[in-house]
C-alpha cells in the first residue's frame, strides 16, 4: 500500500475526548472515526487490525470444532418474547418498527435466534455435539459508551453456541471453548486470565470471564499470580479430554469484584496475591435448558424420547480486543503491534522521494516484499524524515525499512525494530532477504 494513495488521517494533537491511551491512539492513528456516541466507522488502518483478529478467532474456533454461520443483525421481537427476554432486557435494547409496524430489534446477542435455528433444523441426538458461531455486529444502547471501542454501542462480537444431549457432554463443549479462548488470546499477544463469573439463577461453576490486566480496566479483579504467566495450552491437546488443563487453571483463585471472596483470596500465599484492574475480553457460560426449554429446542434421544438440549454461549469482544491490545502494548511514541495482528508487517520509509536511487530501491523493496506476501506500507510522500519516523512509530508497524540517499549510494539501508527501538545499518540485499524469507 502506498501511503500517498491511502487514507491515514493522523492527528497531531491528543483528542480531548479520549480518556485512555488506547482510545487516544486509535483516534490519533486514524484507525476509527466516531460517527455517533459509541458508534465508529472503521477506517482502513483499523479495519486491517480488526480483520486480522477475526482471522485468528476463526482459526481457533474451528480448531475447537465450532462451525461458522451468519445470523442477521435485525431480529423479530416475537422471538425474544418466546424466551421472556423481550420485556426483561430494558433500555440497552434498540427497538425498531418496520413499515408494517412489526416490532424488531437490533440484536444485542443471539441466544434466541440460534435456538430457533437449531430447533428448526436439528432433530436427533446423533447430530450432537454441535457448536455454531458467527462474528457479527451487535448493538447495545449502553448507558455510558466510553473509552472508544472498549465500550461501544455498536460493536463486533464473536458468539458461539453449543448444543449437547446432557450436562456431561456440555461440560466438554465448555472446556473446548475454555482452551480455545486461552489459545486465541495468547496468539493475540495477550495474557488473559479466566476468572469465575456469576451464573445467576442457573447456578453451577460453568461461567468464566477472560480478563486482561490493565490499569484502565473497568473492573477490579483478584487472582493468583501464577495464572497470569501460565502459558496457553496450544493446539496440540486432546480436545476430547481437556478437564485436566481446565482444572489446572480453575483451581487457582481468580475472581472479579462481583464474585470476590475475601477469605478465599486471603488463603492464597501473600506473595502470590494479585489485585489489579482488568478488561473483560471474553465470557463463556453454560446455561443448560434456559432457552431450549421455553423455546422447545428438543432432539430425540437414544431411547426415542424427546429431550431439551443443553446449551452454552461463548462471547469474544472482537472490536474491544483492539483497545485491549493497545492498552497492553504501547509506549510514549505510539502503538507497538504484536506481529500477529499488525495492520502492516513492514513500513518502507523513503527518506528522499524524487531521488532516483532512493525511489528505485524503494520500488524494488516494495515489489519484493509484496511478492513474498508481506503487507507493506510504503511511505512515499514528501514529508520530512523526522515526521515520517514519528508517524511510523505512532502507528506501530513492527519493522521499518528506511532507505536514504547517503546509505543507498553504498548499498546500505537501515532497519528498525519498533518494539525494542533497535536500529542498524546493513546491506540492502541482506535486509530484503531477511524481511522476505518465509516465516
Ligand atoms: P460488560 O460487563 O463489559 O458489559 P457483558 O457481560 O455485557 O460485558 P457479554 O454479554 O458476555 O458481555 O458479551 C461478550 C463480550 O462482548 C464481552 O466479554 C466483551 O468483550 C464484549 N462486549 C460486551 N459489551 C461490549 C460493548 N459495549 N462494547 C464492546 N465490547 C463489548
Ligand atoms: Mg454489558
Amino acid at each position: 500500500m502506498r501511503l500517498s494513495r491511502y487514507l491515514l488521517p493522523l492527528l497531531k494533537e491528543n483528542p480531548s475526548e479520549a480518556q485512555i491511551v488506547s482510545h487516544r491512539l486509535m483516534l490519533r492513528t486514524g484507525m476509527i472515526r466516531q460517527e455517533a456516541a459509541g458508534i465508529y466507522a472503521w477506517l482502513p488502518l483499523g479495519l486491517r487490525v480488526l480483520r486480522k483478529i477475526e482471522k485468528i478467532v476463526h482459526e481457533e474456533m474451528q480448531r475447537a470444532g465450532a462451525v461458522e454461520l451468519l445470523m442477521p443483525t435485525l431480529q423479530l421481537a416475537d422471538l425474544w418474547r418466546e424466551s421472556g427476554r423481550y420485556d426483561d432486557y430494558g433500555q440497552e435494547m434498540l427497538r425498531i418498527k418496520d413499515r408494517h409496524e412489526r416490532e424488531m430489534l437490533y440484536g444485542p446477542t443471539n441466544e434466541e435466534m440460534i435456538t430457533e435455528i437449531f430447533r428448526g433444523t436439528v432433530k436427533s441426538y446423533k447430530d450432537l455435539p454441535m457448536n455454531l458461531y458467527h462474528i457479527q455486529w451487535k448493538f447495545r444502547d449502553e448507558q455510558r459508551p466510553r473509552f472508544g471501542v472498549m465500550r461501544g454501542r455498536e460493536f463486533l462480537m464473536k458468539d458461539a453456541y453449543s448444543f449437547d444431549i446432557d450436562e456431561a457432554s456440555a461440560r466438554k463443549a465448555y472446556n473446548r471453548m475454555f482452551i480455545a479462548y486461552l489459545n486465541t488470546f495468547s496468539r493475540l499477544g495477550l495474557k488473559a486470565v479466566p476468572m469465575r463469573a456469576d451464573t445467576g439463577p442457573i447456578g453451577g461453576d460453568l461461567s468464566h470471564e477472560f480478563i486482561i490486566l490493565a490499569e484502565t480496566g473497568e473492573s477490579a479483579v483478584f487472582c493468583h499470580k501464577d495464572l497470569v504467566d501460565m502459558p496457553a495450552p496450544g493446539a496440540d491437546v486432546d480436545w476430547d479430554d481437556l478437564q485436566g488443563l481446565v482444572d489446572q487453571r480453575t483451581s487457582l483463585y481468580a475472581a472479579t469484584e462481583e464474585m470476590h471472596d475475601e477469605a478465599a483470596f486471603n488463603a492464597v500465599p501473600a506473595d502470590k496475591q494479585l489485585s489489579a484492574r482488568g478488561i473483560e475480553v471474553g465470557h463463556i457460560f453454560y446455561f443448560g435448558e434456559k432457552y431450549s426449554a421455553p423455546m422447545g429446542a428438543k432432539v430425540s434421544g437414544a431411547d426415542g424420547s424427546q429431550v431439551n438440549v443443553h446449551m452454552g454461549s461463548y462471547g469474544v469482544g472482537v472490536s474491544r480486543l483492539i483497545g485491549g491490545i493497545i492498552e497492553a502494548s504501547h509506549d510514549e511514541a505510539g502503538i507497538i503491534w504484536p506481529e500477529s495482528v499488525t495492520p502492516f508487517d513492514v513500513a518502507l520509509v523513503n527518506l528522499r522521494v524524487g531521488d532516483e536511487a532512493c525511489d528505485a530501491a524503494c520500488e524494488k523493496a516494495y515489489k519484493a516484499l509484496k511478492a513474498a506476501g508481506r503487507d507493506v506500507l510504503y511511505h512515499d510522500t514528501d514529508d520530512r524524515p523526522g515526521a515520517k519516523f514519528a508517524s511510523m512509530d505512532l502507528i506501530g508497524i513492527p519493522w521499518q525499512l528506511i532507505i536514504g540517499p547517503k546509505g543507498i549510494a553504498e548499498g546500505q539501508v537501515e532497519i528498525k525494530h519498533r518494539a525494542t527501538g533497535e536500529r542498524h545499518t546493513a546491506a540492502f540485499d541482506a535486509v530484503l532477504e531477511q524481511l522476505t524469507k518465509a516465516k
